[in-house]
């Protein structure tokens, strides 16, 4: 389902991005975020025994609740590989923690590559990462939510497409 939609291809963002294969409407599901669910507390404790885990940890994971990852082991599993934009044509979509879905923010035409803003779903006050996404509107750093500025903040609350632990938290 997922090949005839998107693949992996040289990106000018980092290395390797995810780009579309024919047009995606506003609103369709791109892919479901595959992976295992990890607690915050199993996380702690793999960052002070497995340091080699934990950066791929890092890499591939995806915040999903509170206290709750979720973390797909399988490097090449095509959902690791969307890059960050701070213009994103896409946004993560979490039913439940095992149902994560990305979603089309806007129409993408083919052979666009495909991104979200990580900030959305960050809210662990650990990773940052330099922004390469050369939008007009780049911040130039990828932070967790509570740093975007309040403009961006509302104008990705106003589409409606923030996870509830980030609403919960910011939004009360
Ligand atoms: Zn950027």
């Amino acid at each position: 389902m997922k090949e005839e939609k998107i693949e992996v291809r040289k990106s000018k963002i980092d290395n390797l991005g995810v780009f579309a294969k024919r047009n995606i409407k506003k609103g369709e599901v791109i892919l479901k975020f595959e992976g295992e669910i990890w607690s915050r507390k199993k996380v702690d404790k793999l960052e002070s025994k497995n340091k080699e885990l934990f950066e791929i940890f890092d890499k591939y994971s995806l915040q999903v609740d509170k206290d709750l990852f979720l973390f797909s082991k399988k490097i090449d599993d095509i959902d690791n590989f969307v890059n960050h934009s701070c213009n994103p044509n896409s946004y993560v979509y979490i039913k439940s923690p095992k149902e994560v879905f990305l979603i089309a923010l806007r129409n993408v035409k083919k052979n666009e590559e495909i991104t979200f803003d990580y900030s959305t779903t960050m809210y662990n006050d650990r990773w940052t990462s330099k922004c390469k996404c050369k939008s007009k509107i780049c911040r130039k750093v990828i932070r967790e939510f509570k740093y975007l500025p309040t403009k961006i903040k509302n104008k990705y609350y106003k589409k409606n497409i923030l996870p509830k632990f980030i609403l919960e938290q910011f939004f009360n």
